[in-house]
């Protein structure tokens, strides 16, 4: 994600302030493409298609064009952002939904509130300007309540539970956690979906999350058609040729971290999961994959396959939590938990770096950064 970026953003407020006309602070992140900037009553989400994601030195040096929807009334207009990537330091963390989550959460969807009937649904209960809600919320009630819950799978990193006739999805930061004792129900919520045993299913967002509710089979919206009609990671149709198409072979600049977690390529594998990924393939998140071999995209490629395996075996990374609340238990090599901490293969100290807007964690001895650098060890 694109926090790093806005955390620096926040320093410029006061230059974007009087372009869009508006008092008081802000909150700005970023949503995938977009960058959200709230504050004075206003929400605006500007698209990231120019944004340019090489490092530049730490001064305002060039001035991008974005396309600026006013998310009251979603009227398009031009909006000019002047604009620097982040330097080095800094980052922010935030938990998201990625591959093992959902096929975690799912499964346990799937085995334990299967057979249950929805009696009553709650939106935006606490509202949330980053709750981002598909499909027609006032309909919501009458296509969920008295239905049953048939089944749950994933898609990359949405989660889909399906009843008779509707489907509900959760995404980024939505994740569902279920209670079963009364008393424990959260009291602020964006979605609640109470269930006639007196249980229930609760979102409650951090930064931003999405939720779709829509007749079963009708949901257009692009990033779930995209996530569902992609090869998983985990299935035996995800060969390497598969795997290797991938690949833009434009021979424009791309780092592995942009390879692997960028564009959507491959779906449920995020910054959280790619760390682990690059640590055991033995490559920087900046490694310029123009360098990389054969043997580099077949190693990458095993360590995709490997490490989401793992992961969801272990009901996904101790860094998330599951249905239930329980952290998983694979147990994150680089992650916010290990920086610091001397690398378990070779004993090097893990380091944090910002890139591409995230927080990239490496082991500088595994993990080589261009085939020159390694060359000269
Ligand atoms: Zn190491």
């Amino acid at each position: 994600m694109y926090l790093a970026f806005a955390i620096w953003a926040k320093k410029y407020t006061k230059r974007i302030k009087p372009d869009i006309g508006c008092q008081g602070s802000f909150d700005i992140i970023f949503v995938r493409d977009y960058i959200l900037i709230s504050g004075g009553g206003i929400s605006l989400v500007l698209t990231m298609a120019n944004f340019s994601q090489r490092y530049r030195p730490p001064v305002l040096c060039s001035v991008a064009s974005y396309k600026l929807f006013c998310s009251t009334t979603w009227s398009v207009g031009t909006f000019s952002l002047l604009f620097v990537p982040p330097a080095e330091g800094g980052g922010m963390e935030i938990n998201m939904l990625e591959l093992p989550e959902s096929y975690t959460i799912s499964s346990q969807i799937e085995k334990n509130l299967t057979g249950k009937i929805i009696s009553y649904i709650e939106v935006l209960q606490a509202p949330h300007r980053f709750a981002f809600f598909h499909g027609d919320t006032k309909s919501y009630g009458d296509l969920l309540e008295g239905q049953t819950v048939m089944k749950a799978t994933y898609y990359g990193g949405m989660i889909e539970m399906d009843t008779e006739n509707c489907m509900v999805v959760f995404a980024d930061g939505a994740y569902p956690k279920y209670y079963e004792d009364i008393k424990k129900f959260p009291k602020k919520h964006q979605l609640a979906i109470y269930f006639d045993d007196e249980t229930a299913i609760f979102v409650s967002i951090q930064m931003y999350g999405v939720i779709m509710i829509f007749p079963k089979g009708k949901c257009t919206e692009g990033y779930y058609i995209s996530s569902s009609s992609k090869f998983d990671p985990l299935c035996d149709e995800f060969t390497f040729e598969y795997f290797r198409s991938l690949y833009p072979g434009n021979h424009k600049k791309i780092t592995a971290k942009a390879f692997l977690a960028t564009e959507q390529r491959i779906p449920g594998l995020g910054n959280g999961v790619l760390q682990d990924i690059l640590w055991d393939a033995g490559i920087d998140p900046r490694f310029d994959m123009r360098e990389a071999s054969e043997t580099d995209f077949i190693v990458l490629y095993t360590s995709v396959k490997k490490i989401l395996k793992e992961m969801c075996e272990q009901g996904g990374r101790d860094t998330e939590r599951d249905l239930y609340g329980q952290k998983g238990k694979y147990v994150t090599q680089l992650s916010k938990n290990t920086l610091f901490e001397p690398c378990v293969k070779c004993g090097h100290e893990i380091h944090k770096a910002n890139f591409l807007g995230g927080a990239v964690y490496y082991c500088e001895n595994c993990q080589k950064k261009s085939n020159v650098h390694l060359g000269s060890r």
